[in-house]
């Protein structure tokens, strides 16, 4: 065998072994004689003593050499460069008054060194692991082995861990069962696009990756399990967002023999257990309920941020008989005036104003009307100078406003006119720090009674808000015959801070009501044969009443790390192009693959 060359200086473990972690010693540690192991985050030379940081995945412990204590480890201590491994043995001792540091908390201690190994060595970095400077995102994810090293991702990842631990912990105490569900499976319904996998031992024939376990929690339920939990990836084809990614992982749960209220309550529950464990917070239960017409209506969104004001006011009453032509085709074509109320002008300088105006074009939204609110006259804007002055005082009146305020009006069809408000909301909320961000405040709200079933006007047909498998609610069933579009579901969504972390429903138990369901959704007989034959079909034996929900793990974690994006809580994640810049997946197959799973490409040009 040839010899393998390395660096001189480089030696094994040997019998050396690791006694503490680099972030656990403390002042009652004095005196101890230690072995650590870990990464050299900084070297500083001062002349005679040299500094070194070394950090672990738990923290940092500083470690000085001494050429009078040991001139050997001094020595060596001149080889080491950031990023090297090394193991050191030393005592520790306590800081001079003076370099002690209150920010670490390791501060008051340091290691003096005996004796240092060279485990191995680390070429130049692409960048410093310091936490402190911006890299960019592609290098990051390039080299996410170095980038996962900064104490902030390694704080993500330890308290994604935790999450999921107490999650466990609660749900096992519930007497929930962790039942693992296929991934090579038949296509599931959430409405994405599947990820498809060619099968070799059946030519012409592909798996799905699971958009969810949906089918085979229910099949569970039916298999009498009544109470199923799994922590579990899904794959969607979707284009992605910044809080999507093509594989994300879901905690996913059912239940036999329950009604919307006890799934409530069962959730609620587990978040208390979670936040009062991982953080002492105490939430406050039974968590907000919100009606979905009316999250729309005051928030124009179903996922509403509760953290300030600013709702929706609606004014189409005032304006019935508004001489204002803009206003009027708007009540004919039963639309809708709304509005909301900002509590200082102040900032809303007339480019300001502007700029509102074409965010809420970029909604499809035609116009804002911008009334400030002065003792004596009011300042209008933009096309409120068409308003008469008893409907501005009628106004003023709908939406109590005061002196300093500034009311901004948006006409249109309901949906424009939700969606540029809801927005808008938001956007102003942000720009005047109406949230504060320091506070530790997580509102949960459950917004329920969603419509069953939405249009779509491409396709000419129904299409399911939640899944094909959500019931309707009792009192709305007659309506599937005449009014589909009015009838709610039992579905409900979990918000949290205006960001909707989880959804689920009470599912449909019986076969003639799914089949109805099915064909209301344009999925005659044969086609739910063909799709979801194994679900009727177990419907048929005996299916219990049943329910649940699933979360989005990445989302709830990176709100609880107050991270800006799912991927700062997911140790390999994708790009926006759903690529992994590390492996360099997705990549080109062997000819020889492709072949003997039958398959020819024809790409595009
Ligand atoms: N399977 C649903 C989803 O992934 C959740 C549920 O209804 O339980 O959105």
């Amino acid at each position: 065998m040839k010899m393998i060359k390395t660096k001189k200086y480089i030696e094994p473990m040997g019998p050396w072994k690791k006694t503490n972690s680099c972030g656990e010693l403390r002042k009652k540690d004095i005196g101890k004689e230690v072995i650590l192991m870990g990464w050299a985050q900084s070297r500083r030379d001062h002349g005679g003593l040299i500094f070194i940081d070394l950090r672990d995945h738990e923290g940092i412990s500083q470690i000085v050499f001494d050429p009078e204590d040991s001139a050997d480890a001094h020595e060596k201590a001149h080889i080491i460069k950031n990023e090297y491994v090394i193991a050191v043995k030393g005592k520790v001792i306590s800081r001079l008054a003076g370099s002690k540091n209150p920010n670490m908390p390791t501060g008051e201690i340091e290691i003096k060194a005996r004796q240092v190994k060279i485990l191995n060595v680390s070429d130049a970095l692409p960048f410093n692991i310091n936490d402190k400077i911006e890299i960019n995102d592609n290098l990051r994810l390039k080299y996410r082995y170095l980038d996962l090293r900064q104490s902030r991702m390694q704080r993500n990842l330890h308290l994604r861990h935790q999450v999921c631990m107490e999650i466990r912990n609660y749900l096992n105490s519930k007497n929930f069962l962790d039942i693992e569900t296929p991934f090579l499976t038949k296509s599931t319904p959430e409405g994405a696009r599947d990820y498809i996998v060619p099968s070799r031992v059946n030519p012409g024939k592909f798996y799905a990756l699971p958009q969810s376990p949906q089918l085979f929690k229910q099949l569970l339920m039916v298999a009498g399990f009544e109470k199923y939990y799994q922590i579990v990836r899904c794959f969607r084809d979707e284009d992605l967002r910044a809080d999507r990614a093509p594989e994300f992982t879901q905690l996913d749960m059912e239940m036999s023999f329950v009604d919307r209220d006890e799934i409530f309550n069962l959730v609620e529950e587990m978040f208390t257990y979670i936040f009062n464990k991982l953080f002492n917070i105490k939430l406050k239960m039974p968590f907000i309920k919100i009606d979905y017409q009316e999250a729309i209506s005051r928030y124009g969104t179903d996922k509403p941020d509760l953290r300030f004001g600013m709702e929706i006011i609606e004014l189409t009453e005032i304006f019935q008989k508004s001489s204002f032509r803009v206003f009027g085709e708007v009540i004919q074509n039963k639309g809708k005036i709304c509005a909301i109320k900002v509590e200082s002008d102040k900032e809303f300088s007339r480019k300001k104003l502007d700029d509102l105006h074409l965010f809420i074009a970029s909604f499809g939204a035609k116009g804002l009307s911008c009334i400030k609110i002065r003792e004596g006259k009011d300042f209008q804007f933009s096309i409120a100078k068409f308003l008469s002055p008893e409907e501005i005082e009628k106004v003023k009146f709908k939406t109590n406003a005061k002196p300093g305020n500034l009311i901004l009006i948006v006409a249109g069809q309901k949906e424009v006119v939700y969606e540029a408000l809801g927005n808008l909301r938001l956007k102003l909320a942000n720009d005047s720090n109406l949230i504060n961000q320091d506070k530790k405040e997580f509102n949960f709200l459950w917004v329920t009674n969603f419509p069953l079933l939405e249009y779509n006007p491409e396709e000419k047909r129904y299409e399911a808000v939640h899944h094909p498998f959500t019931a309707p609610l009792d009192e709305d069933i007659e309506l599937l015959d005449t009014n589909p579009l009015k009838v709610r579901s039992k579905a409900y969504d979990l918000v949290i801070n205006g960001n909707e972390i989880g959804g689920g429903s009470i599912r449909i138990h019986n076969t003639d009501l799914q089949k109805i369901i099915f064909k209301l959704l344009g999925i005659d007989d044969e086609k739910a044969e063909q799709k979801f034959g194994f679900l009727l079909q177990a419907l048929k034996y005996g299916a219990p009443p049943h329910g649940g929900i699933a979360f989005g793990l990445d989302r709830l974690v990176m709100l609880l790390a107050g991270a800006s994006s799912i991927r700062e809580v997911i140790a390999f994640p994708k790009t926006q192009k759903a690529a992994c810049l590390l492996t360099d997946a997705p990549s080109e197959v062997d000819p020889m693959q492709l072949k003997e799973l039958h398959i020819k490409l024809d790409l595009p040009l």
